[in-house]
């Protein structure tokens, strides 16, 4: 078994230290080499009897101007090539307008998104729940996950969820 994921979110949600982590763990090899023109193969993880690849993809960002709507073109079209998503985010009292931008454009896209909620290290379990409801009503999401890339919480449940998709 194997799957193209990718992980995606504003800037420092965690994204690195989450890919970081899963490279101290398992990793096999680390690789520049395009997949389709445009996903770079950032790392593999090679688990009992599946890997997981996982992709680097353009970053979606709230468009300025129309160089900007092109890269969200461009980045939209990435999440339909994988075969899961990674949204990644971090801790907050509420959902903000970065991450409604990002919800907006995985509308419609067939690919089940696995919604992230990192750094719950920081997060008192109150404000975890409230968050996570407030994820989880949106119904846009196969799946929900509090983890800690940086204390590495709950990544092999991740992984588990990753690989229960492939
Ligand atoms: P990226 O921009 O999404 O790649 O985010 P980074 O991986 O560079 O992380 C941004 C910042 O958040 C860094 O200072 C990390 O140490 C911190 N960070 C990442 N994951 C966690 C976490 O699980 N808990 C805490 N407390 N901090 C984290
Ligand atoms: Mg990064």
């Amino acid at each position: 078994k194997s799957g193209f994921v990718t992980i995606i979110g504003r800037p420092n949600v965690g994204k690195s230290t989450l890919m970081n982590q899963l490279i101290g763990e398992k990793i096999a090899i680390i690789s520049d080499k395009p997949q389709t023109t445009r996903n770079k193969i950032q790392c593999v993880y090679t688990g009992e009897d599946f890997q997981i690849v996982f992709l680097d993809t353009p970053g979606i960002h709230k468009p300025k101007h129309k160089l900007g709507e092109y890269m969200v073109k461009v980045a939209k079209e990435t999440l339909r090539e994988v075969d899961i998503v990674l949204f990644v985010v971090d801790e907050g009292n509420q959902i903000g307008p970065g991450d409604r931008f990002i919800m907006e454009q995985l509308e419609g896209i067939q690919t089940p998104v696995i919604l992230v909620m990192n750094k719950i290290d920081k997060m008192k379990q109150e404000e975890f729940n409230k968050l996570y409801e407030a994820y989880k009503s949106t119904g846009i999401f196969h799946d929900i996950i509090g983890i800690s890339a940086l204390e590495g919480a709950n990544l092999n449940s991740l992984i588990s969820k990753i690989e229960a998709l492939l």
